[in-house]
């Protein structure tokens, strides 16, 4: 492989040959590919886009690097649901339980914060003792047991997208449609579920800014997974403001935990159920997804959804007893409210400042190796379109100390902006993308 003629190549806008494609990434997988080479191919790529062609090879390759997992030993439809990253998007802790509830096996393969999005990882692992590392052999083995997993991709799922996400967050070459495409894609293929449902974030938190750009992203996702044989489908999903009400780590299990006990109704449980009545439909266990949506909120009502995540905690090694009295969840040092300056409407939220804030607390990493504070966050019930007095509180912020709180608060503050008239709230969901083929 001559690695600086496929550069060229690429930067002088040529397609590149699928074994070409492969011998750069399985070249890079196996660090025969420094770094600065595979930097500059994927700059040339972000900057002269990718075909479908190349998309399809840079998705193989991928896959090519590592191993797969084998779910034909479970019965019932196999289903993973992915979100392109989001702030305040802690629907994996609700959906999953619901999703098991209703009769699929859920092999939730998840990510770590990075930048200013959370990942589910960090979530989970705020809850005392509990483990995300499984094996493919543990993997298994529980969802065979409780219907559902939620763990990392183990080091030997697809290690070149590992390495590829790692510099492309460090180059500026994530926000590439392909690239997402290809690297989401390979890693949901490799976990093996038969249904897989992409909830695509738009606005100011997510990586697509535009709907347009959402909708390309969903529609090379769903042709990824046509192509292999599975059925994918996509939601687009607002991210013009955190879905939840908690950014965080504890902060969101303590929200989950609430929102399964009923006591908690807004966007992000809206979303949650949608979420699941399209899985059901999808993966063929309700006739559409409304029907999936009154179950899935049925099972919420019952308790069964929380039973299901007590079972999933206990099963990943983690203290149940926080299901009960989430105050055994890491607990943050300050506390301090967030007052508004003015009267007025909440017009737009700048959605990406907000998860740095959460990430400067400590509840994200600003590198790869920080380490998280899983008590830290920032509560922020306040959505767009609410009306608030001048010297209300509008949120609060969990911090390790009073400097860093201030800090955050001010960040918060500046993240807003105010409208002198009644502002509409955004849909929360755009668009459904059917599977293809
Ligand atoms: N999530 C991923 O897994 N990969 C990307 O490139 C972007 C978001």
């Amino acid at each position: 492989m001559d690695a600086v003629s496929i550069i060229a190549a690429k930067r002088d806008g040529q397609e590149i040959p699928e074994d070409a494609v492969r011998d750069l990434v399985l070249g890079y997988a196996t660090q025969e590919v420094p770094d600065y080479q595979m930097s500059a191919f994927l700059m040339a790529g972000c900057l002269r886009g990718f075909s479908s062609a190349e998309t399809f090879a840079l998705t193989d390759a991928m896959l090519a690097s590592g191993e797969t997992v084998d779910l034909s030993a479970l019965d019932g439809p196999t289903v993973d649901k992915h979100s392109t990253g989001g702030v305040g998007d802690g629907t994996t802790l609700i959906v999953a339980p619901l999703a098991a509830e209703l009769g699929m096996q859920i092999v939730k393969l998840s990510g770590r914060g990075l930048g200013h999005t959370g990942g589910t990882l960090d979530k989970l692992e705020a809850i005392p003792g509990m483990r995300t590392d499984l094996s493919a052999e543990e993997l298994i083995a529980q969802v065979g047991r409780i219907g559902l997993a939620v763990c990392a991709s183990t080091a030997d799922l697809v290690p070149a997208d590992r390495a590829m996400y790692a510099l492309r967050d460090v180059t500026a070459t994530v926000a590439d449609t392909a690239l997402i495409a290809s690297s989401i894609m390979s890693k949901k293929l490799a976990g093996g579920a038969a249904f897989i449902l992409l909830d695509v974030k738009v606005g100011s938190g997510a990586f697509m800014a535009d709907l347009d750009s959402a909708r390309e992203l969903a529609r090379v996702c769903v042709t990824l997974g046509a192509r292999a044989q599975r059925a994918t489908g996509a939601m687009i999903t607002d991210m013009s403001q955190p879905l939840a009400d908690m950014i965080g780590n504890a902060i969101e299990v303590r929200e989950a935990i609430e929102t399964l006990r009923d006591q908690r109704r807004g966007r992000l449980l809206e979303l949650c159920l949608g979420l699941v009545g399209h899985l059901a439909v999808l993966s063929g266990v309700a006739p559409d997804a409304e029907t999936g949506y009154a179950r899935a909120e049925r099972a919420l009502q019952s308790g069964a959804g929380l039973e299901r995540l007590r079972r999933l905690v206990e099963a990943q090694g983690g203290d149940p007893r926080v299901i009960d009295d989430p105050t055994l969840l890491p607990q943050p040092p300050v506390i301090c409210p967030v007052r508004a300056e003015q009267d007025g409407w909440l017009a737009t939220v700048d959605t990406q400042a907000i998860g740095h804030a959460a990430a400067a607390l400590g509840a994200g990493r600003q590198r790869k190796d920080d380490v998280i504070d899983p008590a830290v966050g920032i509560e922020l019930p306040t959505k767009i379109g609410d009306r608030v007095q001048r010297g209300s509180n509008i949120g609060c912020i969990l911090a390790g100390d009073s400097d860093a709180a201030g800090r955050a608060a001010r960040a918060v503050l500046e993240a807003l902006s105010w409208s002198e008239e009644p502002v509409k709230a955004p849909p929360l969901i755009h668009d459904v993308i059917q599977p293809s083929g």
